[in-house]
């Protein structure tokens, strides 16, 4: 009776434990890997491994170069190529993303240093984060001075995936006044009430990809994103749709009166000297 017991719980305990020790195992491993790519973005940071490609954003109604995003791209010595999708996460949850938004205001200043363009719009990704601190009106008095005289008009993308809090909102008001376009990027998947929005001060609405994905696959008409394009034009801010992938999409983006479309008809992201060449003969 007494080995009847003794057995049954041996039988209980024995995959219990199993389940644990592998669960630990997989956990720590996970949590090890996740905590040396922040190591591998440090040294990254360090030894200059992280460069900018630019994807330009076009008038729908002329398909003109109206401007560039900056996207960061990371060529790993080790481990080849990292996308921003995996690391700037990771950035984020450990302290690195301010440094690596630092990176690219600078970086993007020195690739366009050689190529005179006139009044170029230039979009950098830009955390709520980097809004939260305190030196981040003066570095960004600073930038747009310094992009100014190279010619360049500075934008910034706050994403709307993260909590924008009532200061981070404050600043954007006097971050306008220096002359700073602001858009809220990824419009549609993230936290920004519709209240919010109203005592927010921006420029462009970017219409996230899934939106426009819509376009001619679920009916002929796409309910949400019209909405979305009525909500611009009654808040009188432009519009930019993302991810616009083919010609029945930028058709009907541009027959709805959404002013600037990125997206791979149009141009994938390249590298400074394409963009450069391509704008020379745009
Ligand atoms: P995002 O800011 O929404 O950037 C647009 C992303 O969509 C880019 O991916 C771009 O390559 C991709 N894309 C553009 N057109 C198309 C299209 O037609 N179809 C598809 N499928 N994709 C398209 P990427 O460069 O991999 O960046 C992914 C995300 O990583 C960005 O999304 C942004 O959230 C973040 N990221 C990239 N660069 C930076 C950066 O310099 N700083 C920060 N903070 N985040 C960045
Ligand atoms: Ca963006
Ligand atoms: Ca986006």
């Amino acid at each position: 009776m007494i080995t009847g017991i003794y057995t049954n719980t041996l039988l209980v305990t024995i995959p219990i434990s199993l389940f644990l020790s592998i669960f630990w195992h997989l956990f720590s491993y996970w949590y090890q890997t996740r905590g040396s790519l922040a190591e591998k973005i440090k040294k990254a940071l360090i030894n200059n491994e992280f460069f900018l490609v630019y994807q330009p954003l076009v008038d729908s109604s002329t398909s003109k170069i109206k401007g560039v995003e900056a996207l960061i791209r990371w060529n790993h010595p080790r481990s080849g190529f990292i996308g921003p999708d995996v690391f700037i996460p990771v950035a984020e949850q450990h302290g690195l993303i301010n440094n690596i938004t630092d990176f690219v205001f600078e970086r993007t200043l020195v690739d366009w240093k050689t190529h005179t363009t006139n009044n170029l719009h230039i979009s950098i990704n830009v955390p709520p984060s980097y809004l939260s601190q305190n030196s981040c009106l003066e570095k960004l008095t600073l930038l747009a001075s310094r992009y100014k005289e190279q010619g360049l008009k500075l934008g910034i993308e706050i994403t709307e995936r993260q909590l924008l809090d009532k200061s981070d909102r404050a600043i954007l008001t006097d971050i306008k006044k220096l002359g700073i376009d602001v858009s809220i990027d990824d419009f549609g998947t993230g936290y920004t009430s519709l209240s919010v929005l109203e005592d927010t001060e921006f420029d462009y609405l970017k219409i996230d990809r899934c939106f426009i994905n819509t376009i001619g696959i679920k009916s002929i008409n796409s309910p949400v994103l019209n909405s979305i394009i009525n909500l611009a034009n009654n808040m009188n801010v432009l519009m930019v749709a993302e991810g616009v992938e083919t010609k029945e999409q930028a058709d009907y983006l541009k027959d709805h009166g959404v002013q600037l479309l990125q997206g791979y008809f149009f141009y994938k992201p390249m590298s400074f000297e394409e963009i450069a060449t391509l704008l020379e003969n745009n």
